[in-house]
């Protein structure tokens, strides 16, 4: 991924929040703003919608150090003025404060993962004047042509990327965790006292196991039971 997709941080507001209605969307779009403040950042923008009172709300926000994710990508947000664009577009608002060259890049970065994700194009970026009239994203809307080429670059990169083997970031988190059927016989000796490095044992789950070890575990096995045995027979049962 290299620099191109910023870091991004889930810190969604909690649900219920008079800004997070929790409803489903049909997100067939991403809708860009600008926050009309050239002083907070992202994490500023994301306090605002979780403090606020008054139904605003959007996706992201994104500023020149990172994005935040602040409502979960497939719920309705508020963001674009119109009933329509709640329900169908991902809002993503840009930040005015920092450097708005690296804000810009990560912006495009943004939002070429997401377009990347759905398998959507760049025909699906829309400003949140084509929704509802308002001068917004303000900054933008002079350099669109160049801001939505930048975010196709960046898609094809991304993409390409992708082909070669991709990057290790961009994979969804593989699941390292065996399946709880694989676990049941660690988690059985070590309730019976007859392992002890559980969590090393835990992940070598799926590896041979040599002759030693196999040997010593029946060895403990068998002084286990034999004891039990012995005290059965010494207590005449
Ligand atoms: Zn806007």
């Amino acid at each position: 991924m290299g620099d191109i997709v910023p870091k991004i941080k889930v810190d969604y507001i909690p649900e219920g929040n008079q800004n997070r209605p929790g409803t489903k969307g049909d997100m067939q779009w991403i809708t860009i703003h600008n926050t009309a403040n050239p002083n907070s950042t992202a994490q500023n923008e994301r306090d605002y919608v979780a403090r606020r009172e008054d139904n605003v709300g959007f996706h992201y926000a994104v500023d020149d150090q990172e994005a935040i994710a602040i409502i979960p990508e497939d719920e309705v947000a508020w963001h674009t003025g119109t009933r329509e664009g709640n329900r169908t577009s991902i809002g993503i608002e840009i930040c005015e404060s920092g450097d708005q060259k690296k804000t810009w890049q990560n912006a495009v970065g943004l939002t070429a993962k997401i377009l990347k994700e759905r398998g959507w194009k760049t025909d699906r970026i829309r400003t949140h004047k084509s929704w509802s009239g308002k001068n917004c994203p303000r900054k933008l809307l002079d350099q669109w042509d160049e801001f939505t080429d930048d975010i196709e670059n960046a898609l094809e990169i991304l993409k390409n990327e992708d082909k070669k083997g991709g990057d290790i970031m961009e994979k969804p988190e593989e699941n390292t965790l065996a399946p709880e059927w694989k676990l049941k016989g660690i988690q059985y000796l070590q309730e019976k006292g007859l392992l002890y490095d559980i969590e090393g044992w835990t992940e070598k789950v799926d590896e041979p196991m040599p002759v030693w070890a196999v040997t010593l575990l029946l060895k403990r096995i068998h002084e286990d039971l034999a004891s039990k045995d012995d005290k059965k027979t010494s207590s005449g049962e």
